[in-house]
């Protein structure tokens, strides 16, 4: 990809599970399709209508470990007891190309992605970190068990790692409420915006 007059956003989109991470995400590229997924790769299973290569790469734990030792991960992370990992790959090309870029991935892939990209020159300006919060612990509850694919096990494990999650969104740049779902991706489309507008996402003048 040839160097773009802009730099693309990596916009780092975190919240817990059940949150409607999925669904505001929808909304967004529905409307705003250049805007790229960044498809990470994971050791867990297809849920019913996940697509490979489209959702996740789902991999076996060894295809897994053999990307890790290559070094193809820009981080990875344990979550929920199954590996999750983006690979460079889907990312850095496509910021440089100036594409926009939003990562679906937890409070530890944030920490370690937003300090990476921060630390290299080039790609520094292009990192927005987002949360979505649910408006109540109650609403929270109610949307994992909606869900209905999921154990009570797992619901509750789920449930306590979502607190966890919560007590983190002042790591955050922006925090939006997962409310009313075109609410949501309005406030994330905006934020997208004002990140392409900022001075230093811009190689050179623009009007040159
Ligand atoms: P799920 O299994 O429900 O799709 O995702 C579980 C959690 O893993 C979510 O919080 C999601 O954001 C996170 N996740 C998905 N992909 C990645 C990734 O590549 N890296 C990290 N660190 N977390 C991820």
């Amino acid at each position: 990809m040839s160097e773009a007059a802009q730099l693309g956003t990596a916009l780092i989109f975190s919240g817990p599970s059940g949150v409607g991470k999925s669904t505001v995400c929808r909304c967004v590229f529905e409307q705003y399709p250049g805007l790229r997924f960044s498809v990470s790769c994971t050791t867990r299973s297809p849920r019913p209508g996940e697509v490979d290569g489209v959702h996740y790469h789902f991999l076996t734990r060894e295809a897994f470990l053999a990307h890790l030792a290559a070094g193809d991960f820009l981080e990875h992370a344990e979550v929920h007891g199954n590996y999750y990992g983006t690979l460079q790959s889907e990312l850095l090309p496509h910021l440089r190309g100036g594409v926009d870029v939003l990562l679906d991935i937890d409070v530890q892939g944030m920490r370690q992605a937003s300090g990476i990209l921060r630390g290299m020159a080039d790609i520094a300006p292009s990192v927005v970190t987002v949360f979505l919060a649910p408006p109540s612990l109650a609403v929270l509850e109610q949307r994992l068990r909606g869900r209905g694919t999921e154990s009570e096990e797992t619901i509750q494990r789920r449930l306590g790692n979502a607190r966890a999650e919560l007590s983190s969104w002042r790591e955050y740049d922006y925090i939006v409420i997962s409310d009313i779902v075109e609410r949501s991706a309005a406030d994330m489309l905006a934020i997208i915006r004002a990140a392409r507008c900022r001075t230093a996402s811009q190689h050179k003048e623009p009007w040159l």
